[in-house]
């Protein structure tokens, strides 16, 4: 793992990143971007955005098509780069990288392109008799200048997703990094803005300060992916501009395992997606509810899927991750303290390594069970039964996902419908993210708005509501204006009357 402590490579390319410079201030005073002053170090930028913005460049179809298409090419010409820079990051496994980061957002691509035609027409809608002779449809209007803000756990995927859905709806998008993952981030300025309209696209590095300024600019859309905390900062930074915000947070997903398994399957599901991508995922199963018969049982069943997975030290597989960064390693550390070590435990801290872990006897105060652990350690809560469980996973806040595992779909069902969360599997984990056709997101705590597929192109697009009415028939609009009397009141209510499906107004 030798390549993790290597510095960032130098592109040979020049880079195509806007810097933050304290003279750009195209914005100025009294401009639309609001009270943001030329001293922002990103008015000149968010400016010249709206400009292109305005001249309608982004609208055609044709051009979407065309950026959207170049963004594939940037997928398929740059996928070495993009698994080896995810090595170099945080030692993803390139099989993990290019079906997580490049796979995925060629499908999401892919979708796009193959509806973006229907998903751009007006939607015309019911009349009413007053406006039966007019037209009334729903335009799919781009926002305008939007920002997306992507963390380090999926550098490319959590970037590139949301910002074909920007570029599909006919925005302007400022995209930016995590300066966590430097040599993603690196990759994403100096190559990605060569195969994008430089116009109306623009990568931004930032670290906390910088993003800071960023946000004091108005944006007409923000989507943001990050931990809650985070997510607040950005929609009260959001609430000075009444921007709306696509907030994908994160948490901690329960995973249920009922009586009534196969368990050497539930083992191998779970232990995928919680050390997928070194436990780094926001959908991960976050730890695991069963009674202590279960726990006996999936016990040695982890342990044995454990060494098939990743051989007797998991710390020499290629297949196995690593830490994003030393603070990140230092927090998942700290969280071996909780409970008692049954599986794994082992760190290396040169490395950033820590081995696939699973710990039992749990409070469910012990730190590991507070916090979103977002590492490879999985704990497992003993609940005596489905209610008990239910009613653990409905004290906390709302999960990103909750998985449910029974071969009785009675106990699935029951958990589905007696628990809220963003998204919801059965016998499995992780897998409802290969779906274009599901909406993903959270709910409370674990976010705000959903995309994937459709969904990313609408949360992208403003509903405009429309009517064409022609300058004639006059006559028709009589009733409604005064002087009022109860008779035009009757025609009024009658011509914009909705009814209640199901009642005979005959009788
Ligand atoms: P983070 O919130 O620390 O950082 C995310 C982005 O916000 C980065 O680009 C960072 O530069 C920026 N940022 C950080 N602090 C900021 C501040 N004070 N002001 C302005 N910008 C700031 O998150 P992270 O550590 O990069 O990612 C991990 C978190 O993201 C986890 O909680 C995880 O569950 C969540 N996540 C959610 C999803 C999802 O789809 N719901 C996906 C991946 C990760």
């Amino acid at each position: 793992m030798q390549q993790l402590l290597e510095p960032p490579r130098q592109q040979p390319l020049d880079s195509g990143a806007e810097k933050a410079t304290e003279d750009d201030g195209g914005g100025g005073k009294g401009s639309v971007d609001g009270d943001v002053t030329s001293a922002n170090p990103y008015a000149g930028l968010v400016s010249r955005l709206r400009a292109a913005w305005l001249s309608g460049k982004t609208r055609p179809m044709e051009y979407r098509v065309a950026q959207l298409e170049a963004l594939g090419r940037f997928l398929d010409e740059k996928k070495q780069d993009i698994l080896e820079a995810t090595t170099l990051d945080m030692g993803k496994p390139p099989f993990e990288a290019e079906v997580s980061e490049v796979v995925v957002c060629k499908n999401e691509l892919h979708d796009t392109l193959n509806s973006l035609s229907q998903w751009m027409k007006d939607k015309h809608v019911e009349r009413n008799l007053a406006t039966r002779l007019d037209s009334a449809f729903i335009r799919k209007d781009p926002y305008g200048v939007v920002l997306i803000i992507a963390p380090w756990n999926y550098p490319i995927n959590l970037l590139l997703q949301p910002l074909i859905g920007a570029i599909a709806a006919g925005n302007c998008v400022v995209v930016k990094p995590s300066e966590i993952t430097k040599n993603t981030e690196r990759l994403m300025a100096e190559v990605l803005p060569g195969y994008l309209d430089k116009d109306c696209c623009a990568v931004v590095t930032a670290g906390v300060q910088e993003t800071t300024r960023l946000l004091e600019n108005k944006f007409d859309y923000i989507f943001f992916t990050g931990h809650a905390s985070v997510g607040r900062i950005v929609m009260a930074a959001a609430a000075k501009h009444l921007t709306p915000v696509t907030l994908e947070l994160g948490g901690k997903n329960p995973c249920y395992v009922s009586d009534t398994c196969d368990v050497q399957n539930v083992a191998r599901r779970v232990a995928w997606g919680r050390f997928f991508n070194a436990g780094q995922t926001c959908i991960a199963p976050d730890y695991v509810l069963c009674s202590l018969e279960m726990q006996e049982k999936l016990l040695p069943a982890l342990r044995e899927t454990i060494t098939e997975f990743y051989g007797p030290n998991p710390q020499e597989s290629p297949d196995f991750g690593r830490m994003a960064g030393d603070k990140q390693f230092q927090r998942v550390r700290a969280l071996l303290r909780s409970g008692r070590v049954v599986i794994g435990g082992q760190t290396d801290e040169e490395e950033r390594y820590i081995a696939p872990t699973v710990l039992v006897d749990l409070q469910p105060s012990d730190p590991v069970m507070q916090e979103e652990i977002f590492g490879p350690i999985l704990p497992i809560v003993i609940v005596a039964n489905v209610d008990e469980a239910i009613d653990f996973i409905n004290s906390r806040e709302r999960p990103l996902v909750v998985y449910a595992f029974s071969s009785d779909v009675k106990v699935v069902n029951q958990v589905l419908e007696r628990t809220s969360s963003g998204g919801f599997v059965s016998n499995d984990t992780l897998m409802h993210v290969t779906l274009t056709s599901l909406p993903f997101g959270g709910i409370g705590n674990s976010g705000l708005g959903m995309y994937h597929g459709r969904f990313t192109f609408d949360a992208f697009t403003h509903c405009r509501g429309c009517l064409y009415r022609s300058m004639g028939r006059e006559a028709f609009n009589n009733p409604r204006y005064p002087p009022y009397s109860q008779q035009k009141l009757g025609i009024v209510r009658t011509v914009t009357e909705v009814k209640r499906k199901g009642t005979c107004t005959l009788l």
